[in-house]
C-alpha cells in the first residue's frame, strides 16, 4: 500500500516533510495540502515538483477520499483543532511539536485518541529517531554506568530573529530537550527552576539569554539544560550523563578531522535541518511504514506530547516567578504504556 498523505501546513517544515516524502523515504505520496495562504501552498507543489489537490481547509483535506494520513504542520496554536478533527475522521496523524499549546488540550486529543481505541497519533519529537541519542538510551538503559545521576545538556543556536521572545526558550527550543530527556531517562520530571547567568551581548534587548534550565526527576536525576541561541559559531547540542560508574555523552556529529597550519579541527554544523535530517527521515519512514500496516503507531505519543505540554508550562512559570515550581503529571493511561520493540520502531 502506498501511503497517500495529506498535509496541513506548507510553511518550513511542512516542505521539508514533503521534500522528503518524495525524494528521500519509500512507501508514501503527498495526494492533498492545505494551508491559509493557498498561494504559498502553490509554490510549495511547483518549487518540489509535487502534483497534489488543494483543499480550503483542513476538514476537507482531512475527508479527502484520497487521503490515508495528515502531517500537522501549520502553527502550534492550530494543532489541536486540526489533531482532533483527524482522529474523528479516523486518519493517522503525525502532528509536528506543540501537540497542543496546552496540556488541557493534549488531555482532550489523549481522551478522543482512546474513544478511539487505537494510537494514530504521532509526535513530531524526531530526537528519539537520532542515532547518537539511540546509543545513549541503550548504554543507559544497559546499566553500563550504573544508575544516571545527573545530565548535563546544551541546546545552541548562532541566532535568533527578533519574533523569537524569551519563553519561546522553553516552548520552542527547550521543548525538545524535555521529550529526549524524559525518554532517555524513563522518569517524570517533579520540578523546575530557571536561572539567568549574564546576557550575552548579542541578544535583542527582549530577549533574555542564555538561559540554565533546573529540573528534578522523581528518581533524584539532576539535570541542567543551557539554552543559549545567540552563540554565533553553530548550531551545538550536548548532552552528557553522569552515573554511578560511568559518564556517556552525545557523540559529536561526523565531520573531516584537518590538520592545517599547525591547527586541528572539525566542523560544527550551522543548521538545525541539516544536524537531525537522518532522525527526521527516520521519523516519517517509521510512520509510513506504521500507517501502512494499518496498525497502531509506537513512535512519540500523544502521551509525551502531555508530558512536554505540562513541564513546558512549569518551566515558563519558573522563568517568571524566579522560584523552584513543581511539575505535576496524571498517571500515565494503560494505552500508553505499550512497550516498543525494535521491529516497531524500525
Ligand atoms: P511556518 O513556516 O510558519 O509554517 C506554518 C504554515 O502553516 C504557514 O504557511 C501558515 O500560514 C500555515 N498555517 C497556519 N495556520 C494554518 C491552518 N489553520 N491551516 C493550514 N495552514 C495553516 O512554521 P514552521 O516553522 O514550518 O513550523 C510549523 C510547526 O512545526 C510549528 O508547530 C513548529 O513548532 C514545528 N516545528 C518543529 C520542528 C522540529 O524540529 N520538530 C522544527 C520546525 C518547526 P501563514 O504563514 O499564512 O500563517
Amino acid at each position: 500500500m502506498t501511503v497517500r498523505i495529506g498535509v496541513i501546513g506548507t510553511g518550513a517544515i511542512g516542505r521539508e516533510h514533503m521534500n522528503r516524502v518524495k525524494n528521500r523515504l519509500s512507501g508514501a505520496e503527498i495526494t492533498a495540502v492545505t494551508d491559509i495562504d493557498p498561494k504559498a501552498a502553490q509554490r510549495a507543489l511547483d518549487d518540489l515538483g509535487i502534483q497534489a489537490n488543494f483543499y480550503p481547509d483542513d476538514q476537507a483535506l482531512i475527508n479527502a477520499e484520497e487521503v490515508d494520513a495528515i502531517f500537522v504542520t501549520s502553527v502550534g496554536p492550530a494543532h489541536e483543532e486540526t489533531v482532533r478533527k483527524a482522529i474523528k475522521a479516523g486518519k493517522y496523524i503525525f502532528c509536528e511539536k506543540p501537540l497542543s499549546v496546552t496540556a488541557k488540550g493534549c488531555k482532550t486529543i489523549m481522551q478522543d485518541e482512546m474513544e478511539y481505541g487505537k494510537r494514530i497519533v504521532q509526535v513530531g519529537f524526531m530526537r528519539q529517531f537520532d542515532t547518537g541519542y539511540e546509543q545513549l538510551k541503550q548504554a543507559i538503559d544497559s546499566k553500563l554506568i550504573g544508575e544516571p545521576l545527573m545530565i548535563k545538556c546544551a541546546h545552541r543556536a548562532p541566532e535568533v530573529d527578533a519574533a523569537y521572545t524569551t519563553d519561546m526558550a522553553i516552548t520552542d527550543t527547550l521543548i525538545h530537550e524535555i521529550n529526549i530527556l524524559h525518554w532517555l531517562l524513563a522518569d517524570n520530571y517533579v520540578s523546575v527552576q530557571v536561572l539567568y547567568p549574564r546576557k550575552n551581548k548579542h541578544a535583542l534587548p527582549h530577549l533574555r539569554d542564555p538561559q540554565v534550565i533546573m529540573l528534578e526527576t522523581e528518581s533524584g536525576v539532576l539535570i541542567q539544560a543551557e539554552v543559549s541561541v545567540n552563540v554565533k559559531y553553530g548550531y551545538d547540542i550536548q548532552c552528557e550523563v553522569v552515573g554511578e560508574e560511568g559518564i556517556v555523552s552525545l557523540p559529536e556529529t561526523e565531520s573531516v578531522k584537518l590538520r592545517h597550519k599547525g591547527k586541528q579541527s572539525t566542523d560544527i554544523l550551522q543548521d538545525w535541518k541539516v544536524r537531525f535530517q537522518d532522525a527526521y527521515d527516520k521519523e516519517i519512514q517509521v510512520f509510513i511504514n506504521q500507517v501502512a500496516k494499518q496498525e497502531d503507531l509506537h513512535g512519540p505519543s500523544a502521551w509525551e506530547g502531555y508530558v512536554a505540554a505540562v513541564t513546558s508550562d512549569a518551566c515558563v512559570k519558573a522563568q517568571e516567578s524566579g522560584q523552584r515550581e513543581p511539575i505535576e503529571l496524571e498517571s500515565v493511561p494503560a494505552f500508553y504504556t505499550t512497550e516498543k520493540t525494535e521491529a516497531q520502531l524500525s
